[in-house]
């Protein structure tokens, strides 16, 4: 392994995953939902394959009807207008959206800025591109993690290229306000930055709404959003995500995208074009339905001794485990299976400031009714 990437290793999720499998336990590790995504949209993808519909290389930036959908998509619930002919490109899930915008965009030695704890992959693709990640930490306040634009501000220099930003937010489950992300947007613009936008996770919130980063003033011709189909119709093996942006935003994550996977899966490309135009009942459903569970899971977190950060999005829930005389989230998660046979995340692989994630554990509760009731039983042991 070269010297960029050697500090990476394995990712958390895939040693997480197999720990669970290995012990049993019940993997809320891992984010994946244990029920797939509307068995409509899966025989969207079987009538794909069937009549023929992608099974050869699709056009590089995406079959035109999922390129059209995704601009529907970002009118209906936003009111942006993109066009799909220069301003889409569907890319191999997010993972690749991410990777291609920052291999597009960063130069050697840039420095790219990161809400820390970030997910995995942020590190590792600033670091295939060569830039020089700058965490800006969130801090916790009472039962959320916030953002203090003082300390974002302060973390740009000469040398920032762009603000690599991600909400609703894994993992913490913070979903950045109107405020907060109108001074990201006039930070951006006084100080020339690009930001790329992760929204994975833009119709999973719960009691607030999400605000796409892009229409802030200033920010059309500088934003790269990103999302995916994995977190918003529950189909994570797909790998069918897409970026938004500007045309020559756009035009240059399309010319790193072109070497690294060429295209994306065809017929899959086809049936999210149909989920895309799925009516709003089922968009309001997955989030009604993740919001009772991660009450279920958080309730259950707080009676079993944990303190819990109750997340205005994603389906994550972070705690803290030191009312539990725990510090270590690290050794907590690899005994956790074998004391109450559960699988969680120790968060702080997601920090560069180690010590600032050390108490902190993710649990994911995009999982069904029974299997959350189950571990929350197992959980309760522990106190
Ligand atoms: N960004 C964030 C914040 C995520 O949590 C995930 C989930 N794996 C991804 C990107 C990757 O999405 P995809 O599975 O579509 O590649
Ligand atoms: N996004 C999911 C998580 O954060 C899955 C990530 C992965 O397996 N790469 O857990």
């Amino acid at each position: 392994l070269n010297r960029r990437l050697a500090a990476f290793g394995t990712t958390i999720f895939a040693e997480m995953s197999a720990l669970a499998v290995r012990t049993g336990a019940i993997n809320l590790g891992q984010g994946f939902p244990d029920t797939d995504g509307p068995e409509e949209v899966r025989e969207a993808a079987v009538r794909a394959l069937r009549d023929g519909r992608g099974n050869q290389y699709p056009p590089g930036p995406g079959v035109p009807e999922l390129r059209t959908a995704v601009t529907e998509h970002q009118r209906r619930w936003y009111g942006l207008g993109f066009d799909p002919d220069t301003e889409v490109l569907i890319t191999a899930g997010a993972t690749e959206a991410i990777a291609a915008s920052l291999l597009a965009l960063v130069e050697p030695g840039d420095e790219v800025i990161a809400l820390e704890p970030y997910y995995d992959s942020y590190a590792a693709c600033v670091a295939m591109a060569g830039g020089v990640r700058v965490p800006v930490t969130l801090r916790p306040d009472g039962d959320t993690f916030r953002l203090d634009l003082d300390e974002l501000r302060a973390a740009v220099t000469d040398r920032t290229r762009l603000i690599l930003l991600n909400t609703p937010h894994n993992p913490t489950g913070t979903v950045l306000t109107r405020d907060e992300l109108a001074a990201v947007a006039e930070l951006a613009v006084e100080r020339d930055l690009l930001v790329v936008t992760d929204e994975v996770y833009e119709h999973l919130v719960f009691g607030t709404e999400h605000t796409p980063l892009v229409s802030f003033p200033g920010m059309r011709e500088r934003t790269v959003t990103i999302s995916s189909s994995g977190k918003t119709f529950s189909f994570t093996g797909w790998k069918v995500g897409w970026v938004t942006g500007a045309p020559e935003l756009v035009t240059a994550v399309r010319s790193a995208k072109q070497y690294l996977t060429y295209v994306s899966a065809g017929p899959f490309q086809y049936a999210v074009a149909e989920a895309l135009a799925l009516p709003d009942a089922y968009f309001h459903g997955i989030r009604d339905d993740l919001r009772a569970k991660r009450d279920l899971l958080a309730d259950g977190l707080a009676d079993a001794g944990f303190h819990v950060f109750r997340p205005s999005g994603t389906y994550f829930i972070t705690t803290d485990i030191r009312p539990l005389g725990e510090t270590d989230g690290f050794a907590f998660c690899r005994s956790l299976p074998e004391r109450c046979g559960v699988v969680a995340v120790p968060n702080a692989v997601f920090y560069d400031h180690q010590d600032q994630g050390s108490p902190f554990v993710r649990f994911a509760f995009c999982k069904r009714e029974e299997v959350l009731t189950d571990a929350v039983g197992r959980l309760k042991t522990l106190a």
